[in-house]
């Protein structure tokens, strides 16, 4: 059976007992929860907790048992957190804080022993407990938001909270959409929409990432393929569709294995997938990452590499990486006008790619003189809220129809 997500608990029920081995932490959603230890025949009372505080955290992060008793004072509904997810956080942890979390908890299990076994008032244990747990409340407040996140963004894969928007690229030469970026959202119940900001980067600690890149090339391929169908008689070549993929999707074949897959399931011209990668997914692993690219290369895939200009921009990856496409980030694009400096960074870029043979996208173009004066230095491609915004599926189809959206000028067309 899977192990659900909300636990429920009625008032006097323990969740579990001291001594136990445990296997989950958990965060309060509604209700109180008690921790208590046993002296003799007595419970003695040594925190009481309510929604937002996570209790059972201890026995994961030292993998021994549980030092005290937790009981539902009221009914409760409690978020359950798996070993797994906090050994995950502390295998990535740094090392030094990893090892002061341990000497902490040792030094509380032990402290906690002697108060169990004295004779001194309950006040003193209630009391130091209640300050620690302050403490701890203020410096864990992150973390909890953060398990949360994770735990939800898992149940997310399950219920398909996930919605992928598709931003229009636009042929520089012809004004007419050349494909799609692929951008994922995650429609949360709760807390509403979260932008991919907000839980890539926790998707990426976790396993989860290659669950939701595999998520990802599946849909982006589906939709594509529907906006394909739509367009009835194709003027120039069909639209491709970029995927952003993150490093750990280059740590295991899945990804690739999946995209061999789905163009020898299909028909489909192998180059209509562009895979975006970041310089940071080169630096952390040139090797694997070089051998994967090769393949998605000798397969057709085309590269991009995204937010050029931005980490270390070494050239040296244009020539070591098979890559066909630079993106030029929009913090350039949003300066070049009023910063002589990065108009020159992105003349300079756009002319030295062209001498490598690589074609150029510039991304978040918002208004007409940005437009206007990439396509003065020859840019091939280009990406922003004025050309496009990410559009849901009925949108994008309507859009690739439509037929081309700025003159060659360019000037923009009306809708
Ligand atoms: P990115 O790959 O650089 O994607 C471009 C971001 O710029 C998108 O934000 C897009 O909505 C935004 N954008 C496009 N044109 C404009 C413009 O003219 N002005 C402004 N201000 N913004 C513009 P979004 O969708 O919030 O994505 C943020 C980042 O999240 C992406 O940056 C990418 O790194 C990551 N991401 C998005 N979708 C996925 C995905 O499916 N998988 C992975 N691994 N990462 C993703
Ligand atoms: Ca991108
Ligand atoms: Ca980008």
């Amino acid at each position: 059976m899977k192990e659900g997500l909300m636990q429920t608990v009625k008032a006097g029920e323990n969740i579990f007992c001291k001594g136990e081995q445990g296997e989950h932490a958990y965060i309060i959603e509604r209700g109180q929860v008690d921790i208590s230890f046993k002296r003799g025949e007595r419970s003695i009372r040594v925190a009481s907790l309510g929604p937002g505080e996570i209790f059972g955290e201890m026995a994961l992060i030292d993998n021994r048992e549980r030092s005290a008793t937790a009981t539902a004072a009221i009914d409760c509904e409690l978020l359950v957190i798996r070993r797994e997810q906090i050994q995950a956080v502390l295998k990535t942890a740094d090392s030094t804080v990893s090892l002061l979390l341990e000497v902490l908890l040792g030094r509380f299990r032990s402290m906690q022993g002697r108060l169990d076994f004295s004779s001194e008032p309950s006040a003193v244990i209630a009391q130091s407990t209640e300050s620690l747990r302050k403490a701890e409340r203020y410096r864990h407040r992150n973390a909890i938001d953060r398990l949360k996140l994770e735990r939800e963004l898992e149940q997310a894969i399950e219920e398909n909270e996930f919605q992928l928007l598709m931003q229009p690229i636009i042929s520089m030469t012809t004004g007419r959409p050349a494909g799609f970026e692929a951008l994922l959202r995650w429609d949360h119940s709760e807390r509403g929409y979260i932008p991919p900001d907000q839980f890539i980067a926790i998707a990426e600690s976790t396993d989860l990432i290659q669950s939701i890149d595999l998520w990802v090339i599946r849909h982006a391929f589906r939709q594509i393929r529907e906006i394909h169908n739509a367009i009835e008689a194709p003027l120039g070549p069909l639209p491709f569709v970029s995927i952003n993929l993150s490093g750990v999707s280059f740590t295991s074949d899945k990804a690739l294995t999946l995209i061999q897959d789905l163009v020898e399931e299909s028909d489909i011209d192998p180059s209509i997938f562009k895979i975006e990668i970041t310089e940071g997914v080169l630096i952390d692993n040139p090797k694997q990452v070089s051998i994967m690219l090769d393949r998605l290369r000798e397969m057709g895939v085309q590269i991009a590499l995204d937010d050029f200009g931005t980490g270390y921009s070494s050239l040296s990856y244009l020539v070591a990486f098979p890559i066909s496409t630079i993106k030029i980030d929009r913090i350039f694009v949003s300066n070049m006008l009023v910063d002589g400096r990065s108009l020159e960074v992105v003349r300079a870029i756009i002319s030295m790619a062209h001498t490598l043979d690589l074609k150029v996208i510039a991304e978040g173009i918002e208004n007409v003189p940005e437009l206007q004066s990439l396509w003065q230095m020859n840019c091939d491609y280009g990406q922003g809220f004025l050309l496009g915004r990410p559009l849901d599926m009925e949108k994008a189809v309507a859009y690739a129809k439509r037929g081309p959206v700025m003159t060659t000028g360019p000037v923009m067309l009306q809708n």
